[in-house]
């Protein structure tokens, strides 16, 4: 295969689309979904004599995620025009930052040996980021599928972006969709975006090239657009890597030209050959003052940062005592994290004390098994869920404490997301699913089954082993509860063993 003698060289680059109120430049709503060309107002749409005025909401989340990064954060930076025609853009240009972006020089771990298995090794790998900038989102078409009509939605005109370039510092289309989740994953965190690539919020154009493994030098690159899942990032980088492994082992040379993904075919095809920036005429913009960051507003975000992934995590695993695997899973999204968090600080105040580590454990292991499976099942969010952090905190001390089994916590879990008023002991009373654990009101009972059976007694004795299901069963049915089965065969192992030493059994 063609395939194994080159190496793969990605560089990305992602517009995230930034959650404010108004867009970058005028007043109008930013939101997604809006009945089409009912929040354009002429600022957006460049009409004559309007003025852009940089909306700060934009310039702080930009600092937000640079921060985030460990980029530097350019003291000076300006907005530059990038002329190109096209429907959807209705000034004759872009409004965006050319070689003074705002953040420059940062990093964004990935972590390659991530799988879904509980024996991830930490072996985290730094990827490169060139710049971040800020700019304004274009209008959006609408080509009609008979081809000869095409509508324009301009609501997305000034919709603020800010775009990241990464260095070629990838080497697989895994290693990409692996960083376009952390970058997602970020984005999320830092509330600045929903990160939604179905929806475009998160758009990924993937430059890649091959070159013979060992060689330094890199291949000449394509460029691929429109794939708008990690998925179709992971495919689409597949079906290029091997498309120009072939060529160059065929002797032949790439072309320099963007590509675009079709995901029905499995293919890309050509779009346009690559323009330079010259092509752009890019230019300061005249509209708009220089960007001063100045320390204390850099100071002020940073104070503002939550706590990132990557330190939640490492917390999880160091103070509250989860496995690598368990804080891995449990911070893929901070609503989790924190649902997570604060259901354990209900259980800690039941418990008060004993072994935390296991308390932790115990939480996870609710939330990865029944919580994750039903808010995959029904399409919520963790916030949606019928059972909140406290409710889960009761069940899970229900069954810390032995009062009902695993089976029996199951069904109670289930019955809390359909009654939201009642607790977790109420439901399981209800359901009489609460275990008698308690010795001394089990051993009486015991007594009498034996005391009512001397004959199964004496054949047991004898010998008959199978017959302690049947004094289980026994024992089991005279109870209103349900006594911890465990409990029951000891006890009644116990005392068998007593009658034994009395009775006289024939050998
Ligand atoms: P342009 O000016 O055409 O946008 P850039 O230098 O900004 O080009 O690079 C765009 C992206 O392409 C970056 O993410 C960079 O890492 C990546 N890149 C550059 N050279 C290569 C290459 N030979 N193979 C793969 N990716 C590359
Ligand atoms: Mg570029």
């Amino acid at each position: 295969m063609a395939h194994e003698k080159y190496e793969p060289v990605i560089g990305l680059e992602v517009h995230v689309q930034l959650q404010t109120n108004a867009k970058i430049f005028s007043p109008d709503a930013a939101a997604f979904g809006a009945a089409p060309n009912t929040q354009v107002d002429p600022i957006s749409l460049g009409h004559p004599g309007t003025l852009p005025v940089l909306n700060e909401t934009v310039v702080e989340h930009a600092l937000r995620l640079g921060l985030a990064t460990h980029c530097s954060i350019a003291d000076r930076s300006a907005f530059a025009r990038k002329h190109y025609f096209y429907p959807d853009l209705p000034k004759g240009y872009q409004i965006s930052q050319y070689d003074t972006p705002i953040c420059y020089d940062g990093y964004v771990e990935i972590r390659p040996g991530e799988q879904k298995s509980a024996s991830s090794g930490p072996d985290s790998r730094r990827v490169g980021l060139t710049r971040i900038h800020m700019e304004e989102d274009a209008g959006k078409s609408m080509h009609a599928s008979s081809g000869h009509t095409t509508q324009l939605d301009y609501n997305r005109c000034g919709v603020p972006l800010l775009e990241l370039v990464t260095e070629p510092d990838l080497r697989s289309p895994r290693e990409a969709s692996l960083f376009l989740q952390r970058l997602r994953q970020l984005v999320r965190y830092l509330s600045i975006s929903d990160g939604n690539m179905e929806e475009g919020s998160l758009r990924c154009d993937a430059n890649v090239s091959v070159r013979p493994k060992g060689r330094k030098a890199f291949g000449t690159r394509t460029e691929l657009k429109n794939m708008n899942s990690m998925r179709h990032v992971e495919r689409a980088l597949d079906y290029e890597i091997a498309r120009q492994s072939a060529a160059v082992e065929r002797g032949e040379s790439i072309t320099q030209q963007t590509l675009l993904w079709d995901a029905d075919a499995g293919t890309t095809r050509p779009m346009r050959s690559k323009e330079d920036a010259h092509d752009y005429r890019y230019l300061p913009d005249p509209d708009l003052v220089e960007i001063q960051v100045e320390e204390p507003m850099v100071e002020e975000v940073r104070r503002s940062l939550p706590e990132l992934p990557r330190a939640r995590r490492r917390r999880f695993v160091e103070d509250v005592g989860l496995p690598e695997y368990d804080a891995g899973v449990l911070t893929e999204e901070r609503a989790v994290a924190d649902y997570f968090e604060e259901a354990l600080r209900h259980l800690y105040k039941r418990t008060k004390g004993g072994d935390t580590d296991a308390q932790a454990k115990a939480v996870s292991n609710v939330i990865m098994t029944e919580v994750m499976r039903v808010l995959n099942e029904r399409g919520l969010s963790v916030g949606e869920l019928a059972v909140g952090p406290e409710r889960l905190a009761q069940l899970v001390f229900l069954r810390l404490e032995d009062k009902v089994s695993s089976n029996g916590a199951q069904e109670v879990f289930e019955a809390m997301l359909e009654e939201p008023d009642k607790s977790a002991g109420r439901i399981a009373d209800e359901r009489d699913l609460i275990q008698v654990t308690d010795r001394g009101a089990i051993a009486p009972v015991v007594d009498n089954v034996l005391d009512d059976n001397p004959d199964k007694v004496h054949t047991f004795l004898g010998g008959k082993e199978g017959l302690l299901g049947f004094f289980i069963g026994q024992v089991m049915q005279r109870f209103d509860g349900s006594p911890d089965p465990e409990l029951v065969r000891s006890l009644l192992r116990e005392k068998l063993d007593a009658r034994r030493d009395t009775a006289d059994v024939d050998e």
